[in-house]
């Protein structure tokens, strides 16, 4: 049997970046309805899955508390594993500061490292 040369086996990346397109894509048009910009799973700024820019400055949002600590005016640090995301200040320690905001954060962190992985 001959084989089908022109056809060849997707690899993961591949399929991993169809799916942050299209992904991407869904969300855009979501928020552009309503959708609150921090439930996304993919960022519209940085074109990419939440927890791969979740670490830039851009993500802290002292207003309405994503990545922030309140009582120590700070920054959280983001630490990002293979499974999720663990927000802590440095100031006060591995206490993330347990806010809807912050734990929005995690859990779409969490969405995103599982839809990366998704095939
Ligand atoms: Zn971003
Ligand atoms: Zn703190």
């Amino acid at each position: 049997m001959r084989r089908r040369g022109h056809l060849r086996q997707v690899t993961s990346s591949e399929t991993g970046h169809a799916t942050l397109t299209a992904v991407l894509s869904a969300e855009d048009l979501a928020q552009e309805l309503g959708l609150d910009p921090h439930a996304r799973v993919t960022c519209g700024r940085h074109r990419c899955w939440l927890h791969q820019c979740v670490a830039l400055p851009e993500h802290v949002v002292p207003f309405t508390g994503q990545r922030w600590c309140r009582p120590c005016r700070r920054a959280l640090d983001v630490h990002v594993d293979g499974t999720t995301a663990v927000l802590f200040c440095p100031r006060c320690g591995y206490g993330t500061p347990d806010t809807a905001a912050n734990r929005q954060v995690v859990q779409a962190c969490r969405t995103s490292i599982a839809a990366m992985h998704a095939r």
